[in-house]
């Protein structure tokens, strides 16, 4: 093997997997060193990629061509548009997948990168020279030097599984912690801090009386994750839901004591979304039931997963209370569920190319900083591999929080560090009208095409629609009636004698896609997915001619580059309060800095006054 390599990428999880492909895909000649070939792509907890906000992500990733959204297509096994009924600015797309064949897509897609080697080792520590990471130190001794290095270990960072009293060190169930790293980041004085997570047994479905229990089916045509992909060919099955019981939650409380969490054996915190049954019966004492989704962990697999019942309870009490859910009466319990806690780093370490501020050419991404979820840790993954290879030439790639989720999430990250683990929803931006999971591509693929990190069948494919959607909306905009006749369509607007183009009434409320087909014959002629596609955009049109605005002066301020090199101490206006907040996070530009925490608007001005007297301000 090879002894020099461009990137170095650790860790074979959801971070890992983006980052070693992009950073491939930039041309990059690129290590990835993970734990063992088996758990390469690995789903820790949950087999289901997407979600509301999570689903957009995903087709964010694949707009810059990474790997999730056409891993799940040739592995999802239940796929749901969610919020399907509030509109495409909050739709999500979610699929259950079969576990074995996402693992199996991802590495067959790895093993066919090019630029890619793949090798199973444990990374112990890193080689770090003049405040530069050089190299990665495997556990026999041997040292590879590396360009830059991308950190990816998840929940491996000095794991410690909990269930119940008892403690076992881990990364993962059956799986060894990563001490050695651990003790790296510590040594090179990163705030180091501790998360935990947690996840629910799993049950045999061979003992389970799905008789009684009400079905879920999926969409009946479901729609794919990924842009290249034509058509979902994985058979579809369904789901099942059940719920706890008052019985249930008698004995979770009688025995709550014993669970780390309450117990005080845990005292670091867990995702707030996505609560124990311990927690969600303490929390909401008069719910009488809760809901149990119960999903399949793969089409020839019997294991089920237990959605809602996460727990670190001692598993003679998991047991106990599994018992009395209705369906689960006689139901075989394979494995406890358990909780972990890992150390992370706290993001505000990180530039938003999301290289370390201490080491450069050092770049961290997924649960590392704090994050949950595969969505948000394959998110990160994609940008820092793609900034690790555009590191070598001195470049680099960012995203904004007024064009992506994944821009959304890396600024919340790198301003307000991770106090409870950060999941996305598409509560947190600002501009979700614009940033919808159906024009992902159409936002980010030709910046992708402008740093060269997209293939060449998604270039193809994205040139050939961008040419279809022009013509419909041409073809659209020319066609165009009165009020007065339309009023023979059964429609009524404003008379104001203004002939409308079928572009314009898409815009309008109660006007859509099929009704304006029965005023033009022609608009047939139009592929259904395009036709939906320019009816979304014409009907977002009115609103986002308004967000534009904002999104204008957003980036404004986005644009005004302040030096890595100044010394806040020499602004006289400053308090010593704001000098503090503005060293330890190093902001790049007026946007970001405006965006700390405690950065007065007095503030912001004095350092805009003070960089452009000095003639530091970039771009002014
Ligand atoms: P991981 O997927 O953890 O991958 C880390 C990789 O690093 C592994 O392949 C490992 O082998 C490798 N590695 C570690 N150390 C080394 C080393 N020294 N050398 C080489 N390779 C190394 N998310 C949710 O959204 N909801 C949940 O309810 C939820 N519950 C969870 C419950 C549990 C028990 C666990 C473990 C995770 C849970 N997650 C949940 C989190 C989800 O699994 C992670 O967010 C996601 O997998 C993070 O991806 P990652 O790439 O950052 O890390």
């Amino acid at each position: 093997m090879n002894t020099s390599f461009d990137v170095i990428v650790i860790g074979g999880g959801h971070a890992g997997v983006e980052a070693a492909s992009s950073a491939s895909r930039m041309g990059a000649k690129t290590l990835f060193i993970t734990l063992k070939q088996d758990n390469l792509g690995e789903m820790s907890c949950n087999p289901a990629i997407g979600g509301i906000g999570k689903g957009t992500i995903v087709r964010e990733i694949d707009a810059l061509d990474g790997v999730m959204g056409r891993a799940i297509d040739k592995a999802g096994i239940h796929y749901k548009m969610l919020n399907q009924s509030k509109g495409p600015a909050v739709m999500g797309p979610r699929a259950q997948a079969d576990r074995k064949l996402y693992k199996q897509a991802i590495q067959e897609i790895l093993f066919n990168t090019e630029n890619l080697e793949i090798i199973y080792a444990s990374v112990e520590d890193l080689e770090i020279k003049n405040d530069r990471v050089t190299g990665v130190i495997l556990n026999d001794g041997r040292t590879i030097n590396a360009g830059s290095v991308v950190l990816t270990t998840g929940t491996f960072l000095n794991g410690l599984i909990h269930i119940g009293e008892k403690k076992t060190p881990a990364g993962r169930v059956g799986e060894n912690p990563s001490i050695g790293l651990s003790n790296t980041l510590k040594r090179l004085n990163f705030m180091v801090g501790r998360l935990k997570t947690g996840t629910p047994a799993r049950i045999d479905g061979r003992t389970i009386n799905w008789s009684v229990l009400e079905k879920q089916p999926g969409d009946d045509i479901p729609v794919p994750f990924s842009y290249l992909t034509e058509k979902i060919t994985v058979p579809q099955i369904d789901c099942y839901i059940t719920y706890t019981s008052p019985d249930v939650h008698e004995i979770i409380s009688q025995n709550v004591h014993r669970s780390p969490m309450y117990s005080g054996q845990i005292e670091s915190r867990g995702p707030r979304y996505c609560p124990s049954i311990e927690d969600k019966i303490m929390r909401f004492r008069d719910k009488e039931r809760h809901q149990v989704f119960l999903e399949p962990e793969g089409l020839d697999d019997y294991v089920i997963y237990p959605n809602g019942i996460s727990t670190s309870l001692p598993e003679e009490v998991q047991l106990e209370f599994i018992k009395r859910i209705s369906g689960l009466e006689t139901a075989t319990v394979i494995r406890p569920g358990y909780a972990i806690e890992y150390d992370y780093v706290d993001p505000r370490e990180l530039y938003p190319t999301l290289e370390t501020k201490k080491v450069k050419n050092l770049f961290f991404a997924g649960q590392i900083n704090g994050t949950t979820g595969y969505e948000e840790a394959g998110g990160q993954g994609i940008i820092a591999g793609i900034n690790a290879a555009l590191k070598l030439n001195n470049k680099e790639f960012t995203l904004t929080r007024a064009e992506s989720y994944i821009g959304v999430m890396i600024d919340d990250l790198i301003l307000n560090g991770a106090p409870e683990p950060y999941r996305m929803f598409t509560s947190r931006s600002e501009y979700r009208l614009s940033m919808r999971a159906d024009n992902a591509d159409q936002r980010l693929t030709p910046k992708g095409l402008a740093i060269g990190c997209i293939g060449r069948e998604r270039t193809e494919k994205f040139t050939a629609k961008m040419q279809k959607i022009e013509n419909a909306i041409n073809l659209l905009q020319s066609l165009t009636i009165t009020p007065n006749k339309l009023v023979d369509f059964g429609i009524n607007i404003n008379k104001d004698g203004v002939r409308k183009s079928a572009y314009d009434l898409l815009g309008y409320p109660n006007i859509d896609l099929e009704k304006v087909k029965t005023i033009w014959n022609d608009i047939n002629q139009i592929e259904n997915d395009i036709a939906k596609q320019v009816a979304i955009e014409a009907m977002y049109r009115p609103y986002l001619a308004r967000q534009e605005a904002d999104i204008k002066l957003f980036m404004q301020e986005e644009n005004l580059e302040i030096p890595k090199n100044i010394e806040y101490r020499e602004i006289k206006a400053l308090s010593n309060e704001v000098i503090e907040k503005l060293s330890f996070h190093k902001p790049l530009t007026i946007g970001l800095a405006r965006r700390i925490p405690g950065i007065t608007p007095a503030a912001l001005t004095a350092l805009m006054v003070h960089i452009k007297k000095r003639k530091m301000l970039v771009n002014i």
